[in-house]
Order: structure tokens, then sequence, then C-alpha cells
């Protein structure tokens, strides 16, 4: 197999870089860092954001997996001690094999459209004055929208920024969308639904306003718009395969993210 290397940008242990070349020496594998089969990721869950970003044109042909280097974790199992059990479940194929989709997020200019993909949440912020936005889930419309943001988020994005903003953890089993509001305005003149509301996996969100002055952010990116109308967000068919320990659980992570 040909396997590259993705370590978080500061990350400088030789001797787990070291261990990792005479593995994968050891199981006869090559390192490829261009067009990898397998692409082993060193650092935090940040590091397998930027990994997906990374390798985003060649999805399809790659499978990841993490070696934790002492962070939450949720994308990965392994750790800086299983290094030699994790090339020993590959051999035997007994990781477990994950497939999740992307979100995905369409933005209409004045002419033009373009695409972005996100694994956690997609988000659209307003950091210098009230973002007025409708909010539409299938060309229904649900709210208008005051506040400093909205973000959709995936279920793997749902114990991440969702967290924090009240939303609820979901299932990495189940492909579905959480719309959260992040600090709307409440009250007596404006309101709006105030509660992240879960949806179906085929439904598009619709953001529509007059949007100046706000930034899209999507996982660890952002990108600043000016003259933008409308965004529609939705699960991407592109697909993202993960690769887990055999003895991976979801509940084992939730549990050591948050509880243990
Ligand atoms: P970061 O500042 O390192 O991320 C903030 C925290 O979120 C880190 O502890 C990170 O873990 C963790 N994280 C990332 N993805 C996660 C997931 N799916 N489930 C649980 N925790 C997760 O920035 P970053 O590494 O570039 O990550 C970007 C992500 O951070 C964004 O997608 C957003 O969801 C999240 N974030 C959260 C908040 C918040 O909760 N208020 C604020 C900003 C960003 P590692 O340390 O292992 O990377
Ligand atoms: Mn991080």
């Amino acid at each position: 197999m040909n396997i590259a290397i993705f370590k978080k940008s500061n990350y400088m242990n030789k001797e787990i870089e070291d261990k990792l070349l005479s593995l994968i020496k050891k199981y006869h594998h090559n390192v490829n860092q261009d067009k990898p089969d397998v692409v082993i990721f060193i650092g935090g869950d940040g590091t397998f954001l930027r990994a997906v970003q990374h390798y985003l044109s060649k999805l399809d042909d790659i499978v990841f997996i993490g070696l934790n280097s002492g962070h939450l974790g949720f994308f990965y199992d392994f750790d800086l001690n299983s290094v030699e059990d994790m090339f020993i479940q590959l051999e035997e194929n007994s990781v477990q094999h994950h497939k999740f989709n992307l979100l995905e997020a369409n933005f209409s200019y004045k002419d033009s459209v373009e695409t972005i993909y996100a694994v956690n949440e997609i988000r659209i912020e307003n950091p210098f004055s009230t973002l007025i936005s409708n909010v539409y889930i299938d060309g229904e419309l649900l709210e208008l929208f005051r506040g400093n943001g909205l973000c959709v988020s995936s279920s793997l994005g749902s114990t991440a920024l969702n967290r924090s903003l009240g939303g609820a953890l979901i299932h990495h089993d189940l492909k579905l969308l959480e719309l959260s509001e992040i600090s709307s305005i409440q009250n007596s003149k404006f309101h709006s639904l105030n509660s992240s509301l879960i949806i179906p996996s085929k439904s598009v969100i619709t953001f529509k306003g007059e949007f100046f002055d706000v930034v899209i952010g999507f996982d660890h990116l952002t990108k600043k718009v000016d003259d933008l109308k409308q965004i529609d967000i939705s699960l991407s068919n592109k697909e993202v395969n993960v690769l887990y320990s055999k003895e991976h659980t979801y509940l084992k992570s939730i549990r050591k993210g948050f509880i243990d």
C-alpha cells in the first residue's frame, strides 16, 4: 500500500515518525505523499480536518487512519503506544471501515456559484453587525434570523462547535444535519427558534439575505464574502473513508472526550 503521513503543522516528534517509517518498511508498504491509498494523520481532531481538505480531490481513493497525539481524538483511537497494533490491524483488515458524507455549501454571487466542503460544520457569521437572514429548509421558510450567525453541523461535527451552541450530539451512524443559532436576538420584537433543529440528511438549508461583511466558516477555514445573496447547505455526495480500531465504539469516544 502507498501510505502518506499527515502531521499537525507544529508536530515535532521525530521518534514517532522514525517508528512509523520503519513499520511502513517492515509491513512492505511505501511512503507516497501525493497518491496514497492510506493517510495516517498524527495530531488532534483538527489535524483530521486539515488532512481531509488537503486530499479533498482524492477522497474516493483514500482511507484515513489516525494516530492520536494526546488530544480528544473523536476521529481515532490508536495512539503513540499502539502504532504497531495499527499496522497489524491494517494487515489483518480487522479495522472498522466507516464512511462519512461531507457537508457542502454552494454560494450564489451575482453571476457565479462556488462550492466548499467541510467535515464538522459550515457557518455564516457577521462579526461586525447583526446578521439578518431568512432561513429556509427545502424551500420552506423557517424563520427570519437576527444574531451573530448560523451553524449547520454534520453528525461528526456535533461534538465540536455545535455542542458549544447547545446542540445535541448525534451518533456517527446517523446521517443528519443540525442547524444551530449563534447568539440569536430574542426579545419582544425579534425572536427566532432559539433551539437546535435536527433535520433529515436529504434536506437543503438555505440562508438568504443581503450579506455584506460576512464570514463563512468551514471547519478550521474561513472566507470573507462581501456581496452574497444566498448560501445552500446540504450533505454532500462526497464521502470520506475513516478506519477505526476493531475496539472502537462511538460511546467509547464520547466517554473519553467528555466524561472520563
Ligand atoms: P481548535 O481551536 O483546535 O478546535 C477547538 C476544539 O475543537 C479542539 O479541542 C479540537 O480538537 C476540537 N474539535 C475539532 N473537531 C472536533 C469534533 N468533530 N468533535 C469534537 N471536538 C472537535 O481548532 P481546529 O483544530 O482548527 O478545529 C476546528 C474546529 O474547532 C471547528 O470545526 C469547530 O467545530 C471547532 N471549534 C469549536 C469552538 C467551540 O467549541 N466554541 C470554537 C472554535 C472552533 P483538537 O484539539 O484535537 O484539534
Ligand atoms: Mn486543533
